[in-house]
This record gives C-alpha cells, structure tokens and sequence, in this order.
C-alpha cells in the first residue's frame, strides 16, 4: 500500500466494534494491530492469580516487576495472541470473571505507567493500528487518524452477549449488560487517563452500520491521512 506509514488509534466504549475495525484496517494496510485492552487483561488475569492487593502500591510495584506481556503471532489463528510469561492467556482473558475486574486494574497510575510504556514503543515505527480508551488522547497524541467509536447502548449489549454466550451459556444479558455499564463508567471516570473523545479524533457511530459500511468510511479516512503530500 503506498503513502506514508501513520498511526491509527481506536478508542470508544466498551463492545462498539472497535477490535473488528481495527483488524480489518491493519489487514488491508499491511499494518500491525495491537489491542491494548488485552495488555489490562493479561495484567488483571496475573493480579487475580497472585492475590495482589489493589490497595497495596508496594505490592503492585512488585507484581509488575514479574509480568511479561508479549504478543504472538499464531499462523493457525491468524492473529497475534496474548502471551503472560511466556503462556498463551488470550482465551482465558475474554472470561467475564477478568472483565469485571479489569477496570479497577486499568484505573491504577502504576499500571497504567506500564502498560502505556510498552505500547508507546509499539508505535515508533508507525504503521500501527492500537484499540483502547486512552490511545488518541495519551499513547499516540500524536497520532495521524484518531476515531472515537460510539453505538447504541443496547445494540452493544447484544453483541457482546452473542460473543460471550457462544463460548460459556450460562452466561446472562444481564450481568453482560451489568458489565458493560459499570466498566464504561469506571473507565470513563478514573482520575489516570480516563476514556474521553480526543478533539481531533474522528466520531464513528456505527450503530446503523454494517460492518462493511463501518470499514470503508475508515479506510477512505486512513487513505486520505496516508496520501503523499504533493511537492508544493
Ligand atoms: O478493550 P477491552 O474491552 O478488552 O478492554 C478491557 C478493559 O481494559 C477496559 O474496560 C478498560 O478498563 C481497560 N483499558 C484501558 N485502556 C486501554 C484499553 C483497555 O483502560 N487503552
């Protein structure tokens, strides 16, 4: 694809789409996709399992200190994939029982330090594509194309529902629904980084949208950022 190597950033609330868009864009652009959320989930998924306490800022300091996140590319999956010391985690993060937690975890300043580090080198090379709440407005202020992505409440319950049925049935529209809410709020209300619009970020409701149609108004956006400026 010609043009100049840009950064695209993705942030909006939870279960908008935003993963869907940013895959798809990175494919066609021949860019890497990263999804930041995992990074908090990963974080999340260790916290959980070492007891550490989210009031303890010395124990947190120190639980950092042992988390390596790595992304992996899986030729069978086509996809990068999560791996937390070395073990592939990208399943068992997408549990309900992580996503009630994460937002707690992604709230705090030390984890957040963190995580932000690591994806800011992600990006030195440009031709990223990283999904998130905070990745136009702190990661990659900088950014060439920043969308913001909005959809209907309830159309974003149900879609989270299918995804989450699909794998565990026991699962209900109302603890999804539940879920969405309170992390929504929790994220958009931190004192760190909390998940606001960037004012030059481009809005996308796709509530309306297919999928297809969601894809080709960001992409003619990503390709417009992208033209070679012509030599004056
Ligand atoms: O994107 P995903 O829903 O997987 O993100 C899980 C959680 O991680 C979010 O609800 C939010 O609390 C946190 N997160 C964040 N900043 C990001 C990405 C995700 O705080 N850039």
């Amino acid at each position: 694809m010609r043009g100049k190597k840009i950064i695209i950033t993705i942030d909006g609330w939870s279960s908008c789409g935003k993963s869907t868009l940013a895959k798809q864009l990175a494919k066609e652009l021949g860019y890497v996709y990263v999804d930041s959320g995992a990074m908090y989930r990963a974080i999340t998924l260790y916290f959980i399992r070492n007891n550490v306490g989210l009031d303890s800022h010395r124990e947190i300091r120190e639980a950092l200190k042992s988390i390596n996140l790595e992304f992996v590319f899986n030729p069978v999956s086509q996809r990068s994939e999560m791996f937390l010391n070395g073990e592939n985690v990208e399943y068992v993060i997408r549990d309900l029982l992580i996503a009630e937690k994460v937002s707690d975890v992604a709230a705090i300043k030390e984890v957040r330090a963190f995580a932000v580090a690591q994806q800011q080198k992600m990006g030195v090379k440009k031709g990223i594509v990283m999904d998130g709440r905070d990745i136009g407005t702190v990661v990659f202020p900088k950014a060439e194309l920043k969308i913001f992505m909005t959809a209907d409440n309830a159309v974003r319950v149900e879609r989270r529902f299918k995804e989450l049925f699909a794998k565990n049935p026991n699962v209900t529209i109302e603890e999804v629904k539940n879920n969405l809410e309170m992390r929504d709020y929790i994220d958009s209300h931190r004192e760190v980084s909390p998940l606001r619009k960037a004012e030059d970020a481009l809005e996308l409701d796709n509530t309306q949208l297919t999928e297809e149609q969601q894809f080709k108004k960001a992409l003619d956006w990503a390709l417009a950022r992208k033209a070679v400026k012509k030599p004056e």
